[in-house]
């Protein structure tokens, strides 16, 4: 019986996602991009009222009036796409993880409909990266800072036959003496800031340090509460950030090799 349960799943087609079609994924994200062409001032203003982490706002650049959207804000509510009359829709493909805060940040002139911002990561270029990347091992140590779990489930399908974050040459591992890359999830509470601040004194340099989700990248919406000293970089250097509440896992696998490539791109 259990024999043929073996043997069925063996001879089964692999469930195994392709790493094309994972790195670069924004399906399920629910990261809003903004459609310049059909931005008004109008519009513009209507989001920046409506945003419950003021991820979108009315920001002044210059002689410009600007639509700022600051993705590690951004809890994927999905009232932007929902009020944005076409001008705001959910992204499809998404690859602003791993990168630094300052790529975290888009501008729109409005008046203009344009983009002000540099183009996010090509993830034909992250894909390129990957044969280099498997060539090495890494060894992860992930860190819950006060998450409420949403980002651990999602880190924890990186495990999983679907997404196999070990086809890569990457471990998740017990203690972070062992490991090359810290994954902070939560805002950092209070009891939790010298804890994370012995795990990176415990990684071996050179050291990695990704903020994940909204919590990790800016506080999240946790940002103003008095239990909370974060986010990660307020506490310890941090190299690379992936967006979302929770981020997928596409989105984390595409930013944990984001990071390693600007790493060895160095
Ligand atoms: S989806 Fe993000 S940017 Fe849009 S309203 Fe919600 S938090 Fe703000
Ligand atoms: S980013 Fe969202 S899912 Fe992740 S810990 Fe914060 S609230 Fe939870």
């Amino acid at each position: 019986m259990m024999g043929n349960v073996i043997e069925q799943s063996l001879r089964g087609p692999s469930p195994l996602i392709p790493a094309e079609a994972l790195i670069g994924n924004g399906h399920g994200s629910r990261m809003p991009g903004i459609v310049a062409a059909l931005l008004t001032p109008a519009i513009a203003q209507k989001l920046a009222d409506l945003c419950p982490t003021s991820a979108l706002a009315i920001q002044q650049s210059g002689a410009l009036r600007c639509l700022r959207l600051s993705y590690g804000r951004c809890i994927g509510c999905g009232k932007c796409v929902e009020a944005g009359e076409g001008a705001v829709v959910a992204e499809t493909q998404f690859s602003r993880c791993g990168v630094t805060k300052e790529q975290t940040i888009r501008l729109w002139d409005i008046e203009g409909r344009a983009e002000l911002t540099v183009p996010a990561p090509d993830p034909l270029q992250v894909r390129g990266a990957i044969h280099s990347l498997l060539q090495r091992a890494l060894n992860i140590r992930q860190l819950d800072a006060g998450s409420c779990n949403g980002c651990e489930a999602e880190i924890a399908a990186l495990t999983n036959p679907y997404y196999d974050l070990e086809r890569f040459g990457i471990h998740f591992v017990a203690s972070p003496k062992h490991a090359d890359m810290l994954l902070v999830t939560g805002p950092v509470t209070r009891n939790m800031a010298e804890a994370v601040k012995a795990a990176y004194e415990a990684v071996p340099a050179p050291k990695l340090v990704v903020a994940v989700g909204a919590c990790g990248c800016s506080g999240g919406i946790f940002v103003g509460s008095h239990a909370i000293t974060g986010p990660v970089d307020a506490v310890v250097p941090v190299d690379g950030y992936i967006p979302g509440c929770p981020p997928t896992p596409a989105m984390l696998v595409t930013g944990i090799l984001e990071v390693l490539r600007r790493r060895l791109a160095k």
